[in-house]
């Protein structure tokens, strides 16, 4: 069977295409033919070594596809069944070999890619939006890198859960895909400076909340932007790991808050990931927008990387074996 394989560190040139023996599945395990992995920006960041990880491996934390073997005890899951999964690695390949308790049964009404392009983005995008901060129609809310793959999911999830939302886009072709995800302020923060934009249009310190996935370029700018008691979200680091944050600009911008979540810790036991999954497959037969934006094949992981990486691309990136 192919897979990409990283047997050292670096670039996306690192990526590169193997033939490996199909593994028989050990206790607790299923083997799934892989019908899309989904592309993530944490793939780019355990490539290059920011998120350390063991070489080699295959990478590639999400995905959909069918069961085609179990190992022994395994109870969760049977052979046939249409499955997804987040959080677990080996997901850019023909087959993956994964531990059951992480499969989550894909409902009639979602097509695999689309469940493969739900997962990791999503459930991501439920879990800072219920729980990281729990939103509701008092709230205010900016979202950076809105037509991104969890910008464009969490927009929608805010604007269900009645948040007001102002989001950041690179470009105005981004910028459109935000309004039609419902963001009530759409700014381009490559042209103008968000900061001043927010200001404008919200008055001094109008936010309660930051989701910032784009890290060290955005961050340090947002504490002015929080009400007091407001919350910073670093949750990523697309244009780079975040400067360290001295505790003082915290109590100066208004006594902050803020958190570095990870979805790992979110669907850490199975009860979690199904209950979060649950809310995420009703809302996507309930009109939640799932917008795959670009899909590659295996041969091409490393294009699908240069291109989220040079920022030209929107929702959701698949990897098709
Ligand atoms: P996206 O699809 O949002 O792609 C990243 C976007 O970030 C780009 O499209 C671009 O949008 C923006 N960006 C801004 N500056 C840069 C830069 N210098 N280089 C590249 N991109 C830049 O990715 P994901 O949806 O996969 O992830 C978004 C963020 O969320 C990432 O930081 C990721 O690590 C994080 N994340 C964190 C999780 C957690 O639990 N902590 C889980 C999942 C994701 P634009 O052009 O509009 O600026």
């Amino acid at each position: 069977m192919r897979a990409v394989v990283i047997r050292r560190l670096g670039g996306p040139e690192v990526l590169e295409i193997e033939n490996l023996d199909p593994s028989e599945p050990g206790p607790g395990q299923a083997v799934v033919e892989v019908a899309a992995a989904g592309l993530n920006f944490i793939d780019t960041y355990q490539r290059g070594g920011l998120y350390p990880v063991e070489i080699p491996f295959i990478p590639g934390l999400e995905g959909a596809g069918t069961v085609t073997a179990v190992g022994p005890d395994v109870t969760k899951v049977k052979v046939g069944d249409r499955v997804a999964w987040g959080t677990v690695a080996g997901s850019y390949a023909e087959q993956a070999t994964l531990p059951a308790a992480r499969l989550v049964p894909v409902p009639d009404h979602l097509a695999s890619d689309e469940a493969a392009a739900l997962m990791l983005q999503g459930l991501t995008a439920h879990y800072l939006a219920v729980d990281t901060y729990p939103l509701g129609p008092e709230s205010s809310c900016l979202i950076h890198a809105g037509a991104g793959g969890v910008g464009l999911l969490l927009t929608q999830i805010a604007k269900r859960l009645g948040a007001t939302v102002y989001t950041t886009v690179g470009t105005a072709a981004k910028a459109e895909l935000s309004k039609a995800a419902g963001a009530d302020h759409v700014i381009v923060y490559t042209e103008e400076d968000f900061a001043e934009r927010v200001t404008e249009i919200g008055g001094p310190r109008p936010l309660d909340v930051i989701y910032d996935g784009v890290g060290k370029a955005t961050v340090p700018t947002g504490l002015g932007l929080l009400r007091p008691f407001g919350l910073m979200v670093a949750f990523g680091n697309a244009s780079g790991a975040v400067d360290p944050v001295d505790p003082l600009d915290l109590s100066t911008n208004g006594s902050l808050f803020l958190t570095r979540p990870t979805l790992f810790h979110h669907v850490a036991d199975r009860e979690a990931l199904l209950a979060r999954c649950d809310d995420l497959f009703g809302w996507a037969d309930d009109g939640l927008g799932i917008r795959i934006g670009a899909r590659f094949p295996l041969e091409a992981a490393a294009d699908a990387h240069r291109a989220l990486e040079g920022r030209v691309t929107t929702g959701k990136v698949l990897i098709e074996p």
